[in-house]
């Protein structure tokens, strides 16, 4: 299987480098992509750089230009639900666009025609990451990630993306990545560790646990990875 492990920055993906030991180097549109062979699977690794735009440009490289078959993104978020704690894993069952607002015309937040408020994840993934979680006897998470070309750090409009989306965790790339992957009919994963709670001290939290949180995430990935068939 020709697998896509994807980040938004390159502490997401320098464990996983580090764990595959050895790849080729490709450059593309301003990226670098990372192809190797690891436990069984053909890999192609890469950070896209943070925001929507880039990590749709990211995933559909991976999938027209590398043939990848499954989508995994590591990355770090906030939290919106009180159970998350700094360290904690949660993977998306759905996935929404925030700060898409056509409500103008009569449409919910997050929602423009043709498209959908919110795209869901593949539940054969999900499946496999309970089960890899209990086996590694790590708490896994389920819930909905908000994504938008925003940092969160204010407690307003946190309070309002929960409301408004019934959301668990928000962050920057995963719900672009999961358009793209439904678009080409390609299962996706989107997979964080929660590295600030979207509130006042958000930034000082992200500086302080982006690294120990995405290597969380990474090492989770890594044993999906050996777990997919
Ligand atoms: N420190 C970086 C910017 C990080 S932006 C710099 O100065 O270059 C935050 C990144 O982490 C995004 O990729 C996003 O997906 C994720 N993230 C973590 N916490 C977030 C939050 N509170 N709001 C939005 N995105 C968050």
């Amino acid at each position: 299987m020709k697998i896509a492990i994807m980040g938004a920055m390159p502490e997401e993906i320098a464990p996983i480098l580090e764990k595959v030991g050895v790849y080729t180097t490709h450059e593309i549109a301003g990226n670098k992509y990372y192809t190797c062979r690891y436990d069984r699977h053909d890999l192609v690794i890469a950070y896209s750089k943070i925001g929507k735009v880039f990590s749709a440009l990211t995933a559909a490289t991976m999938i027209e230009t590398f043939g990848a078959q499954t989508m995994l993104f590591s990355g770090v978020a906030g939290a919106i639900s009180p159970q998350l704690a700094i360290g904690d894993l949660i993977v998306a069952t759905r996935l929404c666009q925030h700060d898409l607002d056509i409500t103008a015309f009569g449409h919910p937040y997050g929602y423009v025609p043709e498209g959908a408020q919110f795209v869901e994840a593949d539940a054969d993934l999900i499946q496999k990451a309970v089960a890899v979680a209990a086996e590694m006897g790590e708490k896994l998470h389920t819930g909905v990630i908000a994504t938008g070309d925003q940092f969160v750090a204010d407690p307003v409009r946190k309070a309002w993306i929960a409301e408004t989306f019934a959301a668990d965790a928000l962050e920057m790339e995963g719900a672009s990545v999961a358009v793209v992957c439904e678009a080409l009919d390609v299962p996706f994963f989107i997979l964080r560790a929660i590295s600030d709670a979207a509130d006042m001290d958000a930034g000082f939290d992200f500086d302080s646990f982006l690294e120990s949180s995405a290597i969380i995430s990474a090492d989770f990935v890594m044993k999906m990875v050996e777990h997919i068939d």
